[in-house]
Formats: C-alpha cells, sequence, structure tokens
C-alpha cells in the first residue's frame, strides 16, 4: 500500500457489494446468472475493463445488484461487508452513498431493466420502507465499525428525474442526522431526459429507470443538459438551512456550467467528480479560490469516457495536483471496475502523484468529510501523525 491510512469521500454502497456475496445470494436465491452461470461468467458479465457504453456499464447493475435489492438481511450484511473491505485498505474513515429507493423491491422490481430477475422478488413480496432500509444500512455499519475499526457514515442520494423521491430522502436525513447519515448528493446533474433509446433495446425498454441508474451511478450521459428540478433546488436548499451537508454529482460527463450551478443553486460544499470543470477557466479559478473539493475517481473517470471528453492532455486529476486544487481520491464503483483504493492510488501514482501528494489528498478529504467535529478532528490527528506531518490545525 503506498499511503496508509486513508479516507475514502466517494463510493456507492451498491457500486461496492462484494462478488462473491453478489454471487452467493444470487444463487441461493435463484435468479438469473449469466452466460453459462459460472462464477468467471459473472464476473465477466458484471466487470467493465475497457471504456464503453452506458449500456454495458448498467448491465452489470442490472445482473448484481438484484442480489440484495429488497433484502434486509443481504443489504445489512452488504454494509457490513463494506467496512471490511474499507479496513482492509487501510481507510480509517469513509463516506459510503447510496439511494434508498434504489434498494427498495418496488422501485425496481417491474422495471424490464431487471426482468430477467424479477420472478422471486415478486415471490418474497414483503414490502419494506425506505427507512428500513436506511436502517439496514446503519446497522451494518455500527456493526463493522465495531468489528474493523473503520469508521463509516452515509451520504443518501437523490436521483435526477425523481425528483418525487427528494423530500423523503431529505426527511431521512434528518431523522438520521446523529445516527451515522452525514450528508445529502444528487446524482445525475447532467444526464438527459432520455438515455439512449438503442442498442439493447428489446431488453431495456424501462427508459426512466435507465435514467435513474446512469444517474445515480455516473453522470455521463452525453445528451441533452436538464434543467434543474424544483424539487430538488428547494431540497437543497432546506438542507443548507437545515445544515444537512450536500454533494453533487457534477463535472462528470456535463460541462463545467454543472458544477457552478451545483455550487451556487444546490449549495454543494463538495463536486463529485468534476473533472470537466477544467473547461471553464473563470469557474476553475472560483473553485481554487474557495477551495472547493473535488471527490475523484481514476478508474471510473477513465471507464465512463468522461475525462476523454475533456480532452485534456494530462489527467484532470493532476492538473488538479499541479494547481494546489482540493481533491480527494476514491473508487465509485468497485464491483464493476474491479478495483480497490489501493488500485487507484497506485493508478495516480503511475500519473505522476507523489506519496505527499497522495497523503495530502487525505488530509484534504478529512478536512472536507461531514464527520461529526471531534471525529474529524481525530481522524486529522492520526493521519498527521501516521504521514510523519505537523498538525497543521
Ligand atoms: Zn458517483
Amino acid at each position: 500500500m503506498l499511503v496508509t491510512p486513508k479516507v475514502e469521500l466517494h463510493v456507492h454502497l451498491d457500486g461496492a457489494l462484494k462478488h462473491t456475496t453478489a454471487w452467493e445470494l444470487l444463487k441461493k436465491k435463484n435468479l438469473h446468472l449469466p452466460g453459462n452461470g459460472s462464477y468467471e461468467a459473472f464476473l465477466d458479465s458484471i466487470i467493465v475493463k475497457e471504456p464503453d457504453s452506458l449500456m454495458t456499464f448498467l448491465r452489470g447493475f442490472g445482473i448484481f445488484l438484484p442480489a440484495v435489492i429488497g433484502d434486509l438481511e443481504a443489504i445489512e450484511r452488504m454494509s457490513y461487508e463494506f467496512c471490511e473491505s474499507a479496513a482492509e485498505q487501510g481507510v480509517i474513515y469513509v463516506e459510503a452513498r447510496y439511494c434508498p429507493f434504489l434498494l427498495m423491491p418496488d422501485s425496481f422490481t417491474e422495471a424490464n431493466f431487471l426482468s430477467q430477475n424479477t420472478g422471486n422478488h415478486e415471490k418474497n413480496g414483503k414490502q419494506i420502507s425506505t427507512k428500513e432500509v436506511v436502517e439496514a444500512v446503519n446497522k451494518g455499519f455500527q456493526d463493522g465499525e465495531r468489528q474493523f475499526g473503520t469508521i463509516a457514515r452515509t451520504i443518501l442520494c437523490c436521483i435526477r428525474g425523481k425528483p418525487e423521491w427528494s423530500k423523503e430522502i431529505l426527511d431521512l436525513c434528518i431523522q438520521f442526522k446523529d445516527q451515522g447519515v452525514v450528508g445529502i448528493d444528487i446524482a445525475g446533474d447532467e444526464a438527459g431526459e432520455k438515455p439512449i433509446p438503442g442498442e439493447e433495446s428489446g431488453e431495456l425498454i424501462d427508459y426512466w429507470r435507465i435514467a435513474c441508474c446512469a444517474n445515480y451511478f455516473h453522470t455521463f450521459s452525453p445528451i441533452e443538459l436538464r434543467m434543474l428540478d424544483a424539487e430538488d433546488i428547494a431540497v437543497f436548499e432546506k438542507a443548507a438551512e437545515l445544515g444537512i451537508h450536500r454533494t453533487v454529482h457534477a463535472g462528470e460527463a456535463g460541462p463545467a456550467q454543472m458544477v457552478w450551478k451545483a455550487l451556487t443553486v444546490l449549495k454543494a460544499e463538495r463536486i463529485g467528480h468534476g473533472y470537466r470543470v477544467l473547461e471553464d477557466d473563470s469557474i476553475y479559478n472560483h473553485c481554487l479560490n474557495k477551495g472547493v473539493h473535488f471527490e475523484c475517481c481514476p478508474t471510473s473517470s477513465m471507464l465512463t469516457g468522461s475525462v476523454s471528453i475533456c480532452g485534456t492532455k494530462t489527467h484532470p486529476i493532476m492538473r488538479f495536483a499541479q494547481d494546489g486544487a482540493s481533491f480527494s481520491i476514491s473508487t465509485d464503483d468497485p464491483t464493476v471496475t474491479n478495483t480497490n483504493l489501493s488500485d487507484e492510488y497506485a493508478l495516480c501514482a503511475k500519473w505522476g502523484l507523489t506519496i505527499a501528494q497522495l497523503q495530502e489528498t487525505n488530509i484534504n478529504a478529512m478536512k472536507n468529510s461531514f464527520a461529526e467535529p471531534s471525529i474529524k478532528q481525530s481522524i486529522l490527528e492520526k493521519l498527521y501523525s501516521a504521514y510523519g506531518l505537523k498538525n497543521q490545525n
């Protein structure tokens, strides 16, 4: 490991489901397995190796997410194991994000997107609430923290195109504010209303659901820009008023203006990805002056093609480092990228980031984390001491 201990701010809980657990649950529940039904075929169908299309990326989620959707016990286990994996990477503080609605059985079971896997969920039939989903995640995280020592907090995600969910998500943030939920996010600031209705249209018919997934896991649909929904703006304004921390997926596939909107309209304190901020000097300089923190995800930035959209010679992360921008390194969706945090650090080192710079990303991450002040302080002290740095606070 190049750097330890670590802090991670941008990882989707349900994009971090362990391959072996997904496999085990799919088999146990008699759900659809791709190809010849072998573990190898399963891995092959969910891991994205080369930059490819939206449909390729989403197909993986359609295969492994049914393993946990609508199953509180599985959701708790996923959360517990998430802490275990984080601890193995030397992560001492992590913020994992998810949209509770996307783990609800009725959010997905009738979706054509997951049609191959719907039958058994309907048979299981039990209705659950978003509150129960959050409680299951919290329980997994509390047990995980106790067992493995990694402090794990959560951010609840709103989804572009589903503004009717946002109010309830804010309510959950308020309700669980002192029980592990530290912030709100909106994914998919930038995607068009309708994702590509082409390619695999035979099996993928329900466009809004695909849009939800696309928006949640990535914002890389290079279609027309959407206006922000009034409900979402209201929810983020309310969150700011109530002191609920805010981060926003922006500037990944969408242009720099989306970063500006995230900061000014949605009152974002951090930006998820944000690579394309580099396309507009004035917005980028504003971010540099204000110390806006970018949650960077090296492998996913390549796989989603957002970096190639940028058209810059060096990776935006290198530019951020050069210019002294505040940024950190995260995995985003390790189930699909098949990377762990150490792999991401190795990739950055290959691009030229020094150990000192990688250490600094962790200090910046913690400073910009949504942790309670006492946790923030104690983790920062741990980082300074482990890196042999003087505490600058
Ligand atoms: Zn993300």
